[in-house]
């Protein structure tokens, strides 16, 4: 089976068999990993190679901090108002997606928002140049979503801003290199690119640290995160461990340089074929703000949706069902993915076309 859920998402299968074999009996621990202390010597090493490894495939500097946090990207909508607001009292925020009005709306509980630029209305379909984006001059911070999973809207291109720029890498983190150093903060939800739900990376530059309003919830405080190593209180032991597996698949699978070039070859092969399929299927997005990891492709005619998805699920390729809020279907297509998953669902798309066309 083709598992192409916008997350939680594909693992390795590599990945997840090591896991199964290790479930029962962790090393010399005599239990499973989710059996034993945070703050035991196995749990520990393991838990600072997962940081080692991130750093080495992400190249993350000294001065930033990587922590292991839980609640989601979603609590980071909180969070990061609580701790960046600092330097103002406004944030500028681009709207271009579903999670960045989430973003928006949960920032606004904390802190002034001034949108920069804003494709709501024309159902986030590209993502508008820099050089219109009406930034402020005193913003604390500048918060973008390179990668809107819904809408399958992706920019990997950043402003040039004053402010440090704060970015939501959910759905792209670690499928393909960036430079760390040209962000203030990153922050990813696991349940796509790293591992399983419950954990959320957050990357983030040190002299942003410490600032948090005293009467806040201290546990949303990256300072005291920090300081703790991610275990002020129990952090998400399996997740972490999990994580950490996929950071050494990726780095003996030849890291982000090599997931790039793989996500690359599979993202041009699905849009090359649904911009060739006569108007069969096609890809709402403009061409130079389509994702490498969420593809969306609407069927001229709805009235097949039903079929397309029992058939396909049928021929072993599951979880294509759109997003409800963009209908037709969507292809994730993120790390684990493989060349042959995608070449599978573009010859089952042609098969389908040819028999419905
Ligand atoms: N941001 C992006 C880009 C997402 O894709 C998602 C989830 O799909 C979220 C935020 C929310 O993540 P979580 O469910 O971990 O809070």
């Amino acid at each position: 089976v083709y598992n192409f859920s916008a997350g939680p998402a594909v693992l390795p299968l590599a990945v997840l068999e090591e896991v199964q074999a290790e479930l029962l009996e962790w090393g010399h621990t005599g239990a499973s990993v989710m059996e034993v202390s945070h703050r035991g010597g196995p749990f520990m090493q393991t838990a600072a190679q997962a940081e080692q490894d991130l750093r080495d495939l992400m190249g993350i500097p000294d001065n930033y901090k990587v922590l292991f946090l839980q609640g989601g990207a979603t609590m980071q909508f909180s969070a990061i108002p609580l701790n960046l607001g600092f330097a103002g009292k406004r944030a500028d925020y681009a709207h271009t997606g579903h999670w960045s009005k989430k973003a928006i709306a949960d920032a606004k509980r904390f802190i002034d928002v001034n949108v920069v630029c804003d494709t709501s209305e024309e159902g986030y379909k590209h993502v508008p140049e820099a050089s219109s984006w009406q930034l402020s001059d005193d913003a604390a911070y500048v918060h973008i979503t390179p990668n809107e999973t819904i809408a399958g809207v992706e920019f990997d291109w950043l402003p040039e801003t004053q402010a440090p720029i704060c970015a939501d890498l959910s759905s792209t983190i670690l499928s393909r290199p960036i430079d760390v150093r040209k962000y203030g903060l990153i922050y990813a939800g696991a349940q796509k690119n790293i591992g399983p739900a419950g954990l959320t990376i957050v990357i983030v530059r040190d002299d942003l640290l410490g600032h948090f309003p005293a009467d806040a919830p201290r546990l949303l405080d990256y300072q005291v995160m920090a300081e703790s190593d991610s275990m002020n209180n129990t952090p998400p032991t399996f997740a972490w461990y999990l994580a950490g597996k996929v950071f050494a698949w990726l780095k003996a699978n030849g890291g982000v340089e090599s997931m790039a070039q793989t996500n690359q070859q599979k993202a041009s092969a699905l849009y090359d074929y649904i911009d060739n399929s006569n108007g069969f299927y096609t890809n709402p997005v403009a061409v130079d703000s389509r994702s490498w990891m969420n593809v969306p492709f609407i069927l001229a005619d709805d009235q097949l949706d039903a079929s397309f998805l029992a058939e396909s699920h049928a021929a072993g390729l599951h979880a294509l069902k759109g997003h409800r809020s963009v209908g037709g279907m969507r292809a994730s297509i993120y790390n684990a993915m493989s060349v042959d998953g995608v070449t599978a669902l573009i010859d089952f798309m042609d098969q389908f076309k040819a028999k419905h066309q």
